[in-house]
């Protein structure tokens, strides 16, 4: 029992059946908007079945991006997903690893804490689990945690979270637990017919563990029909109302209407007792899903990187600019550029001419590393609107050093240790650092913003707080050069000095921040850069197409 003025949490878990990639995250996030907006206190945390302690160390090919939260955890993209649909603020607890629940287990086996047991997976892993499960609703925050299990029911990395799912749902009773199983109910084009039968053998397999699931979310191509809804009711025992149809949408941002029209927050809200007649108020996502359906006008921006072919890797990215296009009533038409073919400048131009803006995103290591400082450049020289984050950053001051400053071999000391202007160099903080996970600059940090700066314009304020991840910073040895030459920092860190934001003076937008503003990015409060540069990319759009009818007429 929670303490009196505490809430005591009611516990949502959704679990995912037949294949990956069917968007539990985003049922998890739209089911927890539709709670949101019917005035419950809720949030999100996602277990991750695999070994690492956390996707900090992944290739960004591998799981598409990690998401840094304001506490510096590295975690799982989809917490960017409860973040943007939520407008909540997540943080370690909510994503937990196998790899993390068995350190944490074998780390108390090593202090001594089970001394003269066998560990096992039940109940040891269970219960650490079961605990992780537990933190966020022990904190007297919220109304209801929802768990989404990674994975797919079935697999074998699975089955202690499942067990644990099982063993919970058995301690909390019925009607403080709910578990929500989405599965796939594909359709046969040859026969013009859906079926049920995976879904079925997926439900079967949860109920080989000892879980029965009270919901049943099909995501499917075509409407179901009602023998279908019946169909999937009598194989799987749930009532025909728990059977949730999850067409594929439009914009993942639809999703929570259509779950609203399916009723699935009522549904749940009933089978965990906490059904009232209130409708969710959906007033403010419905007026941005209208501004971001009818847009008046429309730009294309170039996003430079090097894991452009897997889309996940520049996840917030891609959302933020929805939002900030959202917010100008603008299409923002993405352009993935792989840095690697822009490394001949000779040829950026051509490649880039089309583009109204220009963001070089993220990254580490050398490779496509040029085509970026070249991009960097057309930016520069050509006026186009410029956001580089982190490495972006880091690149714009490099461009600048050499082609300006002439310092013709400037570079981060990540890329070239011996360059004699390392113009980005590692944090003093890191030299000592060895491992690779969870030790870089992490989580937000404050940073002093100068008055009279576009930065200070941006966000209207001089206090501003991001989150970051990086080893190297720009060098201050450098400072004044720099900012003599036109590349100014106009951002600080009060207490590191480390710079934080650079632009460039006589340019229509060039900003490059240290951080990641996209991680800060949501539907009901779009980041500032973002949707100024994609207002800057209008105007620059609007004024090319202003010379090019001129050049047209004359
Ligand atoms: N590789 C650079 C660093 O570690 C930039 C990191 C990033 O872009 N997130 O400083």
């Amino acid at each position: 029992m929670a303490p009196s003025g505490q809430k005591t949490a009611k516990y949502i878990f959704v679990t995912g059946g037949v294949t990956s990639s069917l968007g539990k995250g985003i049922i998890a996030s739209s089911l927890a908007k539709l709670l949101q907006s019917r005035g419950l206190s809720v949030t999100i945390q996602k277990f991750d079945p695999y070994i690492n302690i956390d996707p900090g160390t992944l290739n960004p090919y591998e799981h598409g991006e990690c998401y840094v939260t304001d506490d510096g955890a590295e975690t799982d993209l989809d917490l960017g997903h409860y973040e943007r649909f939520l407008n909540i603020r997540t943080s370690r607890a909510n994503n937990i690893t196998t790899g993390r629940i068995y350190n944490n287990v074998i780390t108390r086996e090593r202090k001594g804490d089970f001394l003269g047991r066998t560990v096992q997976v039940v109940p040891h892993i269970t219960d650490e689990i079961k605990r992780n499960i537990r933190l966020l609703g022990e904190t007297g925050e919220y109304d209801i945690i929802i768990t989404e299990i990674g994975g797919c029911v079935g697999d074998i990395e699975s089955l202690p979270f499942v067990e644990a799912v099982r063993q919970l749902k058995f301690e909390l009773g019925e009607k403080d637990t709910l578990v929500i199983h989405l599965t796939l109910i594909p359709y046969l084009a040859s026969a013009g017919e859906l079926k049920t039968k995976p879904t079925q053998h997926s439900v079967r397999m949860l109920l080989e563990n000892g879980v029965q699931p009270d919901i049943i979310v099909c995501r499917t191509e075509h409407p179901l029909p009602n023998d279908i809804r019946r169909k999937i009711a009598l194989f799987c025992n749930v009532q025909v109302n728990s059977v949730i149809e999850a067409i594929d949408a439009e914009t993942i941002y639809d999703v929570p209407l259509l779950m609203r029209k399916e009723k699935l927050d009522q549904r749940a809200l009933y089978m965990l007792d906490l059904y009232n007649d209130q409708d969710a108020d959906l007033d403010s996502w419905k007026e941005f899903l209208g501004h971001l359906k009818n847009p008046t006008d429309s730009i294309t921006v170039g996003l430079i990187g090097k894991y452009v072919e897997l889309r996940d890797a520049y996840k917030s990215i891609a959302e933020a600019f929805i939002h900030a296009g959202a917010e100008n009533e603008c299409k923002v038409n993405v352009e993935w550029i792989q840095s690697e073919t822009l490394g001949d400048f000779d040829q950026v131009a051509e490649r880039l001419r089309d583009l109204d803006g220009i963001l070089v995103a993220p990254g580490f290591g050398e490779r496509g590393i040029e085509g970026k400082i070249n991009a960097i450049r057309y930016a520069r020289e050509n006026g186009v609107p410029f956001l580089g984050i982190c490495l972006g950053m880091q690149c714009a001051c490099i461009e600048f050093a050499r082609n300006v400053l002439g310092w013709t071999d400037a570079h981060s000391s990540e890329m070239n240790p011996n360059a004699s202007h390392r113009v980005i160099d590692m944090m003093e903080s890191q030299k000592m650092v060895t491992n690779k996970g969870g030790t870089m600059r992490l989580g937000a940090y404050p940073c002093k913003i100068k008055k009279d700066s576009l930065a200070h314009h941006i966000y209207g304020k001089s206090q501003i707080s991001e989150r970051h991840r990086h080893r190297y910073e720009f060098n201050n040895e450098f400072i004044n050069q720099f900012e003599k030459a036109g590349l100014v920092p106009t951002g600080i860190n009060p207490e590191t000095g480390l710079v934080e934001i650079v632009e460039l003076k006589n340019h229509p937008w060039f900003v490059g921040v240290q951080f990641h503003p996209e991680l800060r990015s949501t539907v009901m409060d779009p980041h500032p850069l973002f949707v100024q540069f994609v207002r800057a990319s209008q105007v620059h759009s609007q004024d090319k197409r202003m010379v090019d009818s001129t050049a047209h007429v004359g």
